[in-house]
């Protein structure tokens, strides 16, 4: 069996040194302040928020959860964002994603004070990740998949990885963020998507393997090399009656079958998913340290 890479540990270890952060800044007077805003009301998103909000709360942050309603409109929106940029209790701000389809979402981030842009998102963060400008904001659930990477002993530099899918929430910032120069980088990195040809060559070239397409159990064992480390980011709602909810959750990967072959694998659920919303009150703590107030 391969070896397990478990996120909820790694993500453990990360709120035990935020605690101790948090501690320090407090003790100088200053909290961590994370604003979450959701427009509309779509139950995964709540569920996301809901879960933010907790985490926010078992820390000690500072937590604001805005639930706007769906008819909401964007001046009253970017309002709203320009209201939390002025905030001095607010370090980060995040709109959770998917809005209602008369909210500019791309207008709405670029509004996000970029200093206060704790999902990455942000044109100028971006710019700064592609420049291999350490100063800005990544996105989450890249930094979680490379943070489970270093903290799971797996070297990265001179390692051939192959992230497949290319968005701009996972895919594209984490090949950015691999192949980065310097610690947690060094990557050769080739990124597949779904007009890439030979895509089975491709992945089974891979030293390490990191699936995030959203296609349930789409990486099977002829895709993989024995002795691969894989990183499965997918999460996704299968039907399944046998479940009391009705479905369950897999990933992107063909978690039995690949296991076989991995020398490393990440559960679903329990693996990636822990680390982006440790990465997420990673970047508020660092956003509070990096601010004036
Ligand atoms: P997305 O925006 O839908 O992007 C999917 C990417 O996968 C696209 O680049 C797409 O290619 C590519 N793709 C789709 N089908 C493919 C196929 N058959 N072969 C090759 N490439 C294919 O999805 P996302 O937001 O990146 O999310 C991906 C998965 O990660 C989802 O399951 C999501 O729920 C999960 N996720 C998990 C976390 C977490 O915290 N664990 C966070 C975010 C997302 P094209 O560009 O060519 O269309």
């Amino acid at each position: 069996m391969p070896r397990l890479i478990e996120g909820r540990t790694v993500a453990e270890k990360v709120y035990a040194e935020l605690r101790s952060e948090i501690t320090e800044l407090k003790k100088a007077g200053r909290t961590p302040g994370l604003a979450v805003v959701l427009v509309g009301d779509n139950p995964a998103s709540r569920a996301y928020v809901r879960s933010k909000d907790k985490m926010c709360r078992d820390l000690g942050l500072h937590s604001v959860k805005l639930e706007l309603p769906a008819d909401t409109t964007q001046s009253e929106l970017l309002g709203r964002v320009e209201e939390l940029n002025r905030d001095p209790a607010i370090h980060g701000i995040l709109v959770q994603s998917q809005p209602p389809k008369h909210i500019d979402e791309a207008t709405i981030v670029g509004t996000i004070d970029p200093m206060k842009d704790v999902d990455g998102f942000h044109p100028a963060n971006v710019a700064k990740l592609t420049l291999g400008d350490e100063s800005g904001f990544v996105p989450c659930t890249p930094l979680g998949c490379q943070r489970l990477l270093l903290e799971s002993g797996i070297e990265i530099s001179g390692a051939h990885v192959v992230v497949l899918g290319r968005s701009m929430i996972v895919g594209k910032p984490l090949a950015l963020l691999l192949m980065r120069k310097g610690k947690g980088g060094d990557a050769t990195v080739t990124v597949v998507h779904s007009r890439s040809k030979g895509l089975a060559e491709i992945t089974r070239s891979a030293d390490i393997l990191i699936a995030a397409i959203g296609q349930p159990e789409f990486v099977r064992a002829e895709h993989v090399r024995d002795g691969a480390v894989v990183i499965d980011v997918g999460i996704n709602r299968v039907d399944d009656a046998t479940m009391e909810r009705g479905y369950r959750l897999v990933g992107d990967v063909a978690f039995a079958e690949v296991s076989e072959k991995a020398s490393a694998i990440t559960p679903v659920p329990g693996g990636v998913g822990p680390m982006t919303i440790a990465m997420l009150m990673s970047n508020t703590v660092r956003a509070c340290r990096q601010s004036s107030r």
